[in-house]
């Protein structure tokens, strides 16, 4: 036995020791250490299904948080990071570039709303929002001195770290607990106009007096393109886009779309942004960038913002995460948008669109529980009119041999591309039979809702 084998022996632990190390130790998001939320032991992953270590197998319809957009052990994926784990995995990106990095960048400028030509690559989609607001507070104080402060709209989710909560619907309970600590910004009503509904101009009302009066105070408006996500899987109407993009421009204000959740065809458009034929000032891409392998960001930004902030005080953009540009994750993100671009994402996600919005539909007539059913690109959603209970829900899901995760009123679907027609169905199923239960109200499924 070598030195090395001799270390590893401890992994031999049994699994009931893990599980309960795990149990007491180890935290797991949203939840606390005292009281935990049950977790299932996943053991693998392949294309749609996750493999559990009792060696039962569930349907994947959350793409591991909206990343493995391609599924999961994709042999193109795993075949772009081996390559380059035998090249290089790691150096620093102050002084030094990689092929890796600088082809992810031309071809993100390259697909991209035009304009967006210069990409900062980050480490996670919090950080590449606070990293947007940085570049917006800074090409102010060259353009605009004095405009501190953040505008967006209610019902948004920009991320977990101290900035992105500060823009993040404080409603959500994402940030109550942080409210002393997080700055404050401004939230105006969400865009009112739904996706497929008729637009009316009244709807930028609250835009326009805002930054009539306040455009002074404004560095940025930040915002999901028309798809709202974990504040409530809301879609709106493109106009909304289109007109907010026009009063940003009149005042100088700096529009953010965070694509994170929307990019890379979830919508069923390449970017959401495409939906209003926009450019936003600052783009933020995340999740799916890498196709789930693993963690890398991105900030697009066109010339004018960064034009701005080469003069502003300081002149250079004061943020290098120490694994920026991590070769690993550009190949896996180069990997990804190959096949973005052969498997043509578009007509896959506008078929399963249409897949989950004719297995769902017909459920606003349990109209004691349901409030709204809607879909978009690869989400279907089934808004209800009372909170879920997350964990209940998960076993009734895991029970069906699905894997679904549910939060505040809202069940929804949101798949691999590559899901089968059969996948999806059979998500559906699990959804309408839970619903239907639900209903009916009957006794075992009431502890489905929270109290
Ligand atoms: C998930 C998400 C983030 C945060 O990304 P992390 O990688 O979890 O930090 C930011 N904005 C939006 C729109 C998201 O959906």
């Amino acid at each position: 036995m070598n030195n090395i084998d001799k270390v590893n022996d401890k992994k031999n632990e049994n699994d009931s020791e893990l599980s309960e190390f795990d149990e007491k130790h180890v935290w797991h998001p949203y939840t606390s250490l005292s009281s935990p939320i049950p977790t299932y032991h996943v053991v693998s992953a392949d294309k749609c299904l996750l493999r559990l270590d009792d060696g039962r197998e569930l349907i994947d319809g959350m793409s591991s948080w909206w990343a493995c957009c391609h599924g999961y052990s994709h042999p193109h994926l795993i075949e772009a990071v081996q390559k380059q784990l035998h090249t290089l995995s790691h150096v620093m990106f102050a002084g030094i570039r990689h092929d890796p990095a600088t082809v992810l960048c031309k071809r993100l400028s390259g697909m991209l709303p035009k304009g967006l030509n210069n990409i900062f690559l980050a480490d996670s989609g919090s950080v590449a929002v606070e990293v947007a607001l940085k570049m917006a507070i800074q090409y102010q104080s060259a353009r605009n001195p004095g405009r501190t402060r953040f505008l967006t709209v209610k019902g948004g989710y920009h991320g977990d770290t101290m900035a992105a909560m500060s823009v993040t619907d404080p409603g959500s309970g994402f940030s109550s607990e942080y409210q002393c600590y997080i700055p404050r910004q401004y939230f105006i009503e969400r865009p009112s106009i739904p996706f497929h509904g008729e637009w009316n101009d009244s709807a930028m009302l609250p835009l326009e007096n805002f930054l009539k009066e306040h455009h002074h105070e404004i560095a940025a408006f930040i915002l999901e393109p028309v798809m709202q996500g974990a504040g409530g899987m809301y879609f709106y109407h493109p106009q909304y886009l289109v007109r907010a993009r026009e009063i940003c421009s009149r005042y100088d204000v700096v529009m953010i779309c965070d694509e994170i959740a929307t990019g890379f065809g979830r919508t069923g458009r390449m970017f959401a942004c495409e939906h209003a034929g926009i450019t936003p000032d600052i783009m933020t891409l995340g999740k799916g960038l890498t196709g789930g392998m693993m963690t890398l960001s991105a900030v697009a930004v066109t010339d004018r913002i960064s034009e701005g902030i080469s003069l502003s005080p300081s002149r250079v953009l004061m943020h290098g995460p120490t694994f920026m540009a991590n070769p690993l994750a550009c190949a896996a993100a180069n990997g990804s948008l190959d096949l973005l671009l052969y498997e043509d994402v578009c007509s896959q996600t506008s078929h399963i669109e249409k897949v989950l919005y004719d297995g769902l539909r017909d459920l606003v007539s349990c109209t004691e529980t349901v409030k709204e059913v809607r879909a978009l690109g690869a989400c279907g959603v089934v808004e209800l009119r009372k909170n879920v209970d997350t964990v209940s829900m998960q076993r009734f899901f895991v029970d069906k041999g699905i894997w679904l995760r549910p939060f505040g009123n809202i069940i929804y679907i949101y798949p691999p591309f590559i899901i089968t027609d059969e996948q999806l169905r059979a998500c559906i199923s699990a959804v309408r039979e839970l619903v239907f239960l639900l209903n009916d109200g009957v006794q075992t499924s009431q502890s489905c809702f929270s109290v």
